[in-house]
């Protein structure tokens, strides 16, 4: 019998930064053009590792700014995050940076699985946030740190290429200890 396990994740980042195509290509293996502010979305689907079954909720958030209030269902019962801001807007980096402490306020000492994901590394010409500032923000939390981009359904890491696919892979990998 595999063992199934439960986990909520959550994506934040500022508005328009790629969580709903990250989130789609991820789960449909698709990109989708076209901007449509989401409201919030929560996918769901089940994978295997190994001999384990991971029921994994996904939450997709309206975006959030350095105001945002974060609500209680994103931090109860939430077993990781995926922070994600844009390389072409240095602003939605500064969010992810304020979002992060309000996690941490809100968490107390435990734990906080999270991955930094810089989103829209396709879009490199018009760049305002360089790989090297991600990595040393993600490695200040002990977070893993990957750029993406959802529409080439590509991950760029430090030591990894790969599909999507790849983001949630290394948060189990903080989840499945
Ligand atoms: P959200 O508001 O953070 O959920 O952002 P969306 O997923 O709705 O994406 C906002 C816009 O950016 C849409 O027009 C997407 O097509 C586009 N977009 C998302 N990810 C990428 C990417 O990796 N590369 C490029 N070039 N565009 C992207």
């Amino acid at each position: 019998m595999p063992l199934v396990r439960y986990r909520k994740v959550v994506i934040l980042g500022y508005r328009s930064v790629g969580k709903t195509s990250l989130a789609h290509q991820f789960v449909e293996g698709e990109f989708l053009e076209g901007y449509d502010p989401t409201v919030e979305n929560t996918y769901s689907k089940i994978v295997t590792l190994g001999k384990d079954e991971f029921h994994l909720h996904l939450v997709d958030t309206a975006g959030q700014d350095e105001y945002s209030i974060l609500p209680y269902s994103f931090i109860i019962g939430v077993h990781g995050y995926v922070l994600v801001y844009s390389v072409t807007s240095l602003h939605s980096f500064q969010v992810i940076a304020s979002l992060y402490q309000k996690l941490h306020e809100g968490h107390g000492k435990t734990r906080l699985p999270v991955v930094l994901v810089g989103n829209k590394a396709d879009l490199s010409p018009d760049r305002e946030v360089q790989a090297v500032e991600g990595k040393k923000l993600a490695e200040s939390w002990g977070a893993t740190f990957m750029e993406s981009s959802a529409r080439e359904n590509q991950v760029l890491g430090l030591k990894i290429r790969g599909k999507i696919r790849v983001v949630v892979f290394f948060l189990w990998h903080c989840l499945v200890v």
